[in-house]
């Protein structure tokens, strides 16, 4: 039970707010009284993928910055945050589903307040929210979320978290929708940085955003609309962050956007980055010459070293990355770079080109194999993951089997697949959605198989060989490893530096630590091994 009830404040001028905004000001607002405060614990439920949970820790930062204390559970919280998905329509039902409980746990205390944020909330639409998500209170766009303690007058605490609201000027077109520009993240992120309003939930992993929104043409996605045109965060901020995080000693560091591969193209040119002159060799044309790219960014983190010139951050990863704008220069430094994961996520999607098509994925597949093998030749083992989509607009059985034949060419080591969902707004959503359901669960279901196959073969070939793991957390022990009576054998997990998950008996000691494993069983979706030395500290 919380124990006042919070405002929620309309913070936006009138003159700005969308058509469909919300009408006079929360009646609700009067009950606020900023003496004699309780603070609400909070809890933020997070959806969907690394931004969002990127997002969900500066959410979370922001309110423990202004005094709130983080609650286990929605149950115990008064003021519950959700960090929806909306990339198919089963992630958005998945909050539609808790409606009802949150409805019946807002009867039981009129003071709990619930927020709808993340990829779900649409500048255009807010109508259509409030039908779907009848509990909530507040709906923020993601380039809203800096907003959420002001917002709820929790900001009188402490200037943290204070945000400027937003106005129309933040909108654009986007197709024949408005999305919101994503043009104050990069300044309430370095804010956040500074003042350490960022509840990372790991010490030895961090997500560091680098670019926001997709400018992309995906026709089946929602990204572009939610998250707006891409804004890339300044180079200097950037690795001043990444220096911070090496400073608390975080081993691993992730460098997120939906699209990190075209990071820089927003950014000023500047003498410093002349040399850099790349050019696409997919899709369309985009001059790039003299700003920082993904590249630059590699080589410049990497640089961070210690006395002996080891990478401070010893692993980096980045994600996502479109095919589209993977450069020379960007394998170049993959390869060179020692701190670089022998690990890259490159969605493909499908693997017939009238399909790549009308996705508008601006490649084909022989583009795309031929990407595959540039890679593999300049980072020799690398481990390759991709996503799929089955069963899109038109997809024919022989298109599907094209996809099925691209995956027995390249061999992933992981696929993330789903089936094809139409989401309102978007281009796909004006084509025929005319696979039949059970047809898409087929093909996935086929799809998976395959790919279960390859992923055992692939992992089979480890067993006997040494990997570096990251261990990462403290798994439940295994019934069948012991005998009644005897004290169950404590184990950990981690991954590789190819992101392969590695279980291991080994006490939560080793959480945080870089050990070297050697794998005695391999599954479709994990090794198992046995820990050789804890001395691991680099490739
Ligand atoms: N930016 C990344 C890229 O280059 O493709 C992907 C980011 S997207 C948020 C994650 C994945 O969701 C996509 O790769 C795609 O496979 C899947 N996805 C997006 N829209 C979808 C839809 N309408 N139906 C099914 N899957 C979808
Ligand atoms: Fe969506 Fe395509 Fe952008 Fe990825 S690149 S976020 S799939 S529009």
């Amino acid at each position: 039970m919380t124990g006042r009830t919070l405002p929620v404040l309309d913070m936006a001028p009138a003159a700005a707010r969308a058509p469909d905004a919300a009408g006079p000001s929360d009646a609700r607002v009067t009950e606020f009284v900023t003496d004699d405060q309780v603070l609400p614990r909070f809890h933020v439920w997070t959806l969907g993928c690394q931004m969002n949970h990127s997002d969900s820790e500066e959410m979370a930062g922001a309110l423990l910055a202004a005094g709130c204390s983080e609650a286990p559970d929605m149950a115990s919280a008064g003021l519950i945050v959700i960090n929806s998905c909306a990339i198919r329509e089963q992630a958005e039902q998945k909050v539609i589903g808790r409606m009802g409980v949150l409805a019946r746990m807002k009867s039981a205390d009129p003071g709990l307040r619930v927020v709808l944020t993340g990829c779900s909330v649409r500048a255009d639409g807010l109508v259509d929210l409030r039908r779907r998500y009848p509990a909530v209170d507040l709906f923020l766009r993601p380039d809203q979320e800096p907003e959420l303690v002001a917002r709820h007058g929790l900001d009188s605490v402490t200037a943290v978290g204070r945000a400027a609201p937003t106005g129309a000027d933040e909108l654009q077109p986007v197709g024949r929708l408005m999305a919101a520009t994503a043009d104050r993240l990069p300044g309430t992120r370095a804010a956040a940085v500074e003042t350490g309003a960022v509840a990372r939930r790991s010490s030895s992993h961090a997500w560091l955003p680098i670019i926001y929104g997709c400018d992309k043409t995906c026709t089946y996605c929602i990204v572009p609309y939610s998250r707006g045109p891409e804004r890339s965060r300044p180079f200097d901020d950037v690795v001043a962050e990444a220096r911070a995080l090496a400073d608390s000693g975080v081993r691993d560091v992730t460098l997120l956007g939906q699209n990190v591969n075209s990071y820089g193209h927003d950014l000023p040119a500047e003498a410093r980055f002349a040399a850099v002159q790349p050019r696409r060799h997919l899709g369309r044309d985009l001059s790039l010459e003299g700003r920082p790219d993904m590249a630059e960014l590699l080589r410049a983190v990497d640089a961070i070293r210690d006395a002996d010139g080891r990478p401070r951050i010893p692993r980096l990863r980045f994600v996502t990355s479109h095919p589209w704008d993977l450069s020379e220069r960007l394998i170049a430094a993959m390869a060179e770079c020692p701190s670089v994961c022998e690990h890259l996520h490159l969605p493909v999607q499908a693997g017939d080109d009238t399909l790549l098509r009308r996705m508008g994925r601006q490649y084909t597949v022989g583009a795309y194999l031929e990407l595959v093998g540039r890679l593999r030749a300049a980072i020799p083992g690398i481990a390759l993951t991709t996503d799929v989509i089955v069963g899109f607009c038109g997809e024919t059985e022989e298109q599907f089997e094209h996809t099925l034949e691209l995956l027995r060419t390249v061999r992933f080591d992981g696929v993330f697949a789903a089936a094809f969902s139409p989401r309102p707004g978007t281009p796909a959503a004006r084509l025929a959605d005319d696979v039949p359901s059970g047809t898409k669960r087929e093909r996935l279901n086929r799809l998976l198989a395959l790919q279960e196959g390859i992923g055992l073969e692939r992992n089979q070939a480890w067993v006997g060989r040494r990997t570096e793991v990251l261990v990462d957390e403290v798994r439940p022990p295994r019934s069948h490893d012991h005998d009644p009576g005897e004290t169950p054998r404590p184990r950990v997990a981690g991954r590789d530096r190819r992101n392969r998950l590695v279980h291991l008996d080994g006490d939560p000691g080793l959480v945080g630590r870089l050990v070297e494993v050697e794998i005695d069983h391999a599954g479709p979706y994990a090794l198992t091994g046995r820990l050789v030395s804890g001395a691991g500290d680099g490739r």
